[in-house]
């Protein structure tokens, strides 16, 4: 997920148009490992209306989920996996109620992955290769057969707003 996690298609909060998350340009160097990047100082820019905003990390606290021990002391891991962003909280760009709960991904390959899973489901064909753990990690309703269709047809009216 952390993989996809590292550009974050949002609604920009002032003009209501795709702004991006993503790790700050001047920190995008030396994270070993996925909660380095994860815990990194991250950026808000929209290109339409030159919005833009700074996330920092914030120091762990009992009840705060993931730490994470970083040379900056210890931080809270913000937790991926909702349709909101884990950083600005502002809603994702793809997002869509479907069958009563909300379809999302983070941007345009990760809801494209999405849609080659569901449509293979679909068609009773292999699988595509990449994250299989995401993909196994994925909630029973947009795996189940009776919704898939459904599913497809959300993802791919998402995928006409990109
Ligand atoms: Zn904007």
């Amino acid at each position: 997920m952390w993989h996809f996690a590292k550009e974050i298609w949002v609604r920009c909060p002032r003009c209501d148009g795709r702004a991006l998350v993503a790790v700050h340009p001047d920190h995008r160097d030396g994270h070993a490992y996925a909660v380095g990047w994860l815990t990194a100082p991250h950026r808000l820019t929209c290109t339409g209306c030159s919005h833009s905003g700074e996330w920092t990390p914030r120091p762990w606290r009992s009840g705060a989920g993931d730490s994470y021990f970083s040379g900056r002391g210890v931080l809270a891991v913000p937790a991926l996996g909702g349709p909101d962003d884990p950083y600005f909280g502002l809603p994702l760009w793809f997002r869509r109620p479907c069958r009563g709960r909300v379809l999302w991904a983070y941007n345009l390959p990760h809801l494209e992955l999405l849609e080659a899973y569901v449509a293979a489901s679909l068609r009773d064909r292999p699988r595509p290769a990449g994250s299989q753990t995401l993909l196994e990690r994925l909630p029973a309703w947009m795996k189940s057969a009776g919704n898939r269709a459904e599913v497809l047809a959300a993802i791919r009216a998402l995928r006409d707003t990109a």
